[in-house]
């Protein structure tokens, strides 16, 4: 058995190009286009990359980006001074914080203090914490683009067992709330988890984001499961791989998603439908004599 491919970009394509219709039929409405401010702090090379992609995602969509390109020594008081201007500038939809900040920043507390309404990151405890409670608004684009890309192939989530490999707070945590919202029933994988390979050949879907290229065994995948790969390393020899042993994976799976071209794109797609809705959100609770924040 060969597995299907899951074709990140065209999906992503087709969202996008969903998007861009909306933003024109706002325009005929009279309604501004969705602003996006995107603040990028210090030089890290891949964060660069992903800046560049999002605000070409932007233009793609008719989304306005606001770059803020700020230097490494850039102090936390000055951001915070930033996040709190465009938190309340009436001009912005959305605040795109770049990941990682330098370590004299504290992500935590920036996260925090970006107003929910504009965290098009879904990165917020607010926003955590609605999706955790099944009623989720801006809803973090790593793990809702894993969800659009299974329901791209009809997956039923419900009696099956998705296993997550990896925990941080912006792909693996927020995705077990997906995936347990949509129906399956989760198994959570760490650094602490002994034995990898008796979880992940249980499961029926297995979404790995730990950042370790090959860390899941193509031999370990039961047949007829569906792969998603989040993982992203660059190798010495500049090529990108995923945490799965692609072609052996192949071989077993029903669905696999490549590395790349899988669910990079999806997070970008995902983002630009954040801040449309934060932009709907926006205009339909902030008009002239009502300018509290809807949260
Ligand atoms: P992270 O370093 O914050 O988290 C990695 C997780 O992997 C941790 O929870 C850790 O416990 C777990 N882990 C480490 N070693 C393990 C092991 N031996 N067995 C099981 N679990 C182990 O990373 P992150 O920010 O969540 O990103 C994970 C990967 O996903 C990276 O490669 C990153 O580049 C990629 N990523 C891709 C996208 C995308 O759009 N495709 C978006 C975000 C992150």
């Amino acid at each position: 058995m060969s597995a299907r491919l899951i074709d990140g970009k065209a999906v992503a394509k087709k969202i996008l190009g969903e998007i861009r219709e909306s933003i024109f039929a706002r325009s005929q409405q009279g309604l501004r286009p969705p602003a996006l401010a995107v603040i990028l702090v210090g030089d890290d090379p891949a964060s660069h990359i992903y800046v560049r992609n999002k605000r070409q995602a932007c233009e793609e969509t008719g989304i306005q980006s606001i770059y803020h390109p700020l230097s490494q020594n850039t102090t936390e008081e000055e951001l915070i001074a930033l996040i709190q201007k465009l938190n309340a500038s009436p001009d912005i939809d959305g605040i795109l914080l770049q990941l990682p900040l330098p370590a004299h920043i504290d992500s935590n507390k920036l996260l925090e203090l970006i107003d929910p309404a504009k965290d098009v990151d879904g990165f917020h405890p607010y926003n955590l914490g609605r999706l955790a409670q099944r009623h989720p608004l801006l809803r973090p684009c790593t793990p809702f683009g894993v969800i659009t890309l299974l329901n791209s192939i009809q997956e039923t989530y419900k009696n099956r067992h998705a296993v997550i490999i990896g925990a941080s707070n912006i792909v693996g945590r927020p995705m077990l709330l997906e995936l347990l919202l949509a129906g399956s029933t989760v198994t959570l994988c760490h650094r602490f988890t002994k034995d990898l390979s008796q979880y992940v050949s249980q499961a029926d879907i297995v979404v790995s984001a730990v950042g370790q290229p090959g860390i899941i065994k193509g031999a370990w995948i039961k047949p007829g499961a569906t792969v998603i790969d989040v993982g992203i390393s660059r190798l010495p020899d500049d090529s990108i791989k995923g945490d799965v042993e692609f072609e052996s994976a192949f071989e077993k799976a029903a669905w696999i998603t490549p590395v790349p071209g899988g669910v990079g794109p999806m997070t970008t797609a995902i983002l630009m439908k954040n801040t449309l809705i934060a932009a709907s959100h926006f205009s339909l609770h902030y008009s002239d004599d009502n300018k509290t924040s809807p949260y």
